[in-house]
């Protein structure tokens, strides 16, 4: 392995360590509403963890828990709710929903300036119209990752492979937004491994394991994988095949311990955000 490891737990644990010290100099504590409906057990997995990293950071937390068979108007309700507390400063519904409940509604119902997802419309126009709003955390923590480690992005070329409203969408617009040029490749893009041989920078969110390959790399480039996927034989791995890229890439991120580890500091520093927009403290 040539590439230089991008220690996504380290960088994380720096960003979670700065939003702890802004908290402790308040004199408010930001609140997280997290909402959970059914009994996924990753989903469950995935609010504790987000529940016990926003109280080491000195956020407050709730998580509201509704049945399996909950109706929409029952997730509405909550949300209505929550949205009218004002002790409530973000608000994160756990994906996926159950199949009787509409996904896009119920991200709509959440009120913009607590969306810390950053999935409504609202948030998602500011995004791409280059204004402040609350931004996607997975893709603000990849921008966090490369700014940790100074990968020059104005003028560079990027590829983002994905274009799920979720991480790829606005992956690019951040990548935009910080003067990359950007390409984005999806399913029906002819030459894939042409396209992500010209990125200096690849950002990989295809849900396929090691579809990207070492010989689709540039010497040197930046890989960041934020592809999370199970093999049978219980391997976790990701979108791209690491033994063979780390010997190409100047610096590649692991799975686990890449991207992950910064989608959960960013809901913290999202939701610190969020409380300061909402008292005027920043815009
Ligand atoms: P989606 O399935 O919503 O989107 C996948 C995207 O990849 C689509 O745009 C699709 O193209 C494209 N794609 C799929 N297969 C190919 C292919 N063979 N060639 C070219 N393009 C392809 O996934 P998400 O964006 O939600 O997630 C992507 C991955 O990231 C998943 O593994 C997920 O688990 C992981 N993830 C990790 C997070 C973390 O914190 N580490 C957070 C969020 C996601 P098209 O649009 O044409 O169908």
């Amino acid at each position: 392995m040539s590439a230089r490891l991008i220690d996504g737990k380290a960088i994380a644990a720096e960003i979670r360590q700065g939003v702890a010290q802004r908290i402790a100099g308040l004199d408010f504590q930001p609140g997280l509403a997290v909402v959970l409906v059914g009994d996924d057990p990753a989903s469950a997995v995935y609010v504790r963890s987000k529940d016990r990293a926003a109280e080491t950071a000195g956020i407050r937390t709730q998580t509201i828990r509704l049945p399996q068979q909950a109706t929409q108007a029952e997730v509405l309700a909550v949300l209505a709710r929550l949205n009218a507390d004002p002790a409530v400063d973000g608000i994160l519904v756990q994906l996926p929903l159950p199949p009787q409940i509409r996904t896009q509604a119920v991200l709509e119902a959440i009120d913009p300036a607590k969306d810390v997802d950053g999935f409504h419309p609202m948030n998602a126009g500011r995004l791409i119209s280059g204004t402040p709003g609350l931004v996607p955390c997975t893709p603000l923590g990849i921008m966090r990752l490369l700014s940790a480690i100074a990968i020059p992005l104005d003028g560079a070329r990027a590829l983002v492979l994905g274009r799920s409203p979720i991480v790829g969408r606005p992956m690019a617009g951040l990548l935009l937004g910080a003067n990359a040029t950007v390409t984005q490749a999806h399913s029906h893009t002819r030459d894939l491994p042409a396209e992500c041989r010209r990125a200096e920078v690849l950002v990989v969110a295809a849900g396929q394991p090691e579809l990207v390959r070492g010989d689709w790399i540039a010497p040197g480039a930046t890989v960041i994988d934020v592809g999370v996927n199970r093999l049978p034989d219980g391997r976790l791995v990701g979108d791209v095949a690491f033994g063979e890229s780390a010997a190409v890439a100047g610096a590649i991120t692991p799975v686990p311990g890449g991207v992950g580890p910064m989608t959960i500091a960013c809901v913290l520093e999202n939701t610190l955000t969020a409380s300061l927009r909402r008292r005027s403290v920043i815009i």
